[in-house]
């Protein structure tokens, strides 16, 4: 059938093209324009010699079907990675792939800034494993080297840290992780496929907590791991003897917002700066957290490594600011919903407390801190609820 022509891979597309195509083909399904979303255990074969030979393309339901595959394919597509696999969510993408490159005797280094469950994993699974876990500061670059021992065999990376939203220079590490045979993972959920590439800059397993850009409609938990060609074999193996298997009904819907997910991220982007700047010159605010700010500390590597920033951000409150304060600033929003994780068309906020959520570097403010999302709301009304909030909080 002529529409099986319409394959996108390996065209050299620009990305929101790529994303409008990849991960179906109409051809397979009668030319309808999404795959199907197929609920399966049992895949039937015609006969006893098709099932010893395993040549046929789908053999059980926690295996694979048409529409987990559509959806690995997309994602491969857009990392450039030889392949990928689906995760239950962002953290068992984090733990899948940490387990796929990691064994006994291992020293595994994290930078400091690592999501909090990721350091949750890392300090309760993967000591019983036998894998020593060290925590680095992220702003370390090509001098990580002087952490590497003869048994380090893998190297995390997370930019912009979790909350604190400090870049690390990714190619640098990744360079000195090459130098001695490591893995190297990277935790890109804030910039997503489209604003960071981590395969491009030496990463060897890319991942995604797809719950929130991906997904994009705070309905889903899912997760992706996108591979190297060397990193591969170890996620595909790991992946199937875990028994991992995504829901059709997610998958699909995974899909379907990452076909928006460009339009979705370029106004997240605007809105953000549009808030951001606005709230620079109000006197509740002191520093402001988002590598997107020429005057972020991060913002040069931002600027090299990535192609735009998402609606992610923190901000202290000015110094002296109280507890009640800042529980006042909170419960007073009205469009901002307090709650966790992000990603979705709504604007959220949490409060954040700086203080001993670190253990490799000093997190010097012991103020009170908020991590905003930046949704799909016109920042002019955004703009007046923080407005009313700081009024009522401050008074
Ligand atoms: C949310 C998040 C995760 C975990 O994703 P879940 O789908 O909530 O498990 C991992 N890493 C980062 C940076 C996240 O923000």
């Amino acid at each position: 059938m002529d529409l099986m022509q319409k394959k996108t891979s390996g065209k050299n597309l620009q990305p929101d093209t790529v994303l409008a195509h990849t991960g179906r083909d109409p051809g397979d399904f009668h030319g309808f324009v999404n795959p199907p979303v197929v609920h399966a255990s049992t895949v039937l074969y015609p006969d006893v010699e098709t099932m010893a030979s395993g040549g046929q393309r789908y053999s059980y339901g926690r295996r694979g079907t048409p529409t987990t595959e559509a959806l690995e394919n997309a994602i491969t597509e857009l990392e450039g990675a030889a392949g990928s696999r689906l995760a239950n969510s962002g953290l068992n993408a984090v733990a899948l792939a940490c387990l796929s490159c990691l064994k006994a005797g291992d020293h595994f280094l994290i930078p400091d800034t690592a999501y909090g469950p990721t350091r949750h994993f890392a300090d309760t699974v993967l000591p019983n494993l036998n894998v020593v876990v060290e925590y680095y500061d992220p702003a370390l670059g090509e001098n990580i080297r002087s952490l590497f021992r003869p048994n380090t065999t893998a190297v995390f990376v997370e930019a912009p840290g979790s909350l604190t939203f400090e870049m690390q220079d990714i190619p640098a590490i990744a360079d000195a992780a090459k130098g001695i045979g490591a893995t190297v993972l990277m935790d890109n959920t804030w910039a997503s496929p489209l604003y960071c590439k981590p395969l491009e800059l030496g990463v060897d397993l890319s991942i995604q907590a797809g719950t929130k850009y991906i997904v994009g409609h705070s309905d889903v938990m899912l997760g992706t791991i996108a591979a190297s060609a060397k990193a591969w074999p170890g996620l595909n193996s790991l992946h199937g003897a875990m028994g991992v298997h995504v829901a059709p009904d997610d998958v699909y819907l995974a899909l379907r917002g990452l076909r928006t997910m460009s339009v979705r991220l370029e106004r997240h982007y605007k809105n953000t700066m549009a808030v951001i700047d606005w709230l620079r010159d109000r006197p509740e605010v002191g520093a402001i957290r988002y590598p997107a700010l020429e005057t972020d500390p991060g913002h040069a590597i931002w600027k090299r490594d990535f192609s735009g920033a998402s609606g992610l951000f923190a901000f202290d409150f000015k110094e002296g600011t109280t507890a009640d304060q800042s529980a006042r600033f909170f419960n007073t929003l009205n469009l901002f919903g307090l709650g966790f994780s992000w990603g979705g068309f709504e604007s959220l906020a949490i409060p954040v407390k700086l203080k001993g959520i670190r253990t490799a570097t000093q997190v010097a403010p012991n103020f009170q801190s908020a991590r905003l999302h930046i949704g799909l709301e016109d920042p002019k009304d955004l703009i007046s609820d923080l407005e009313q909030a700081f009024e009522k909080a401050f008074t």
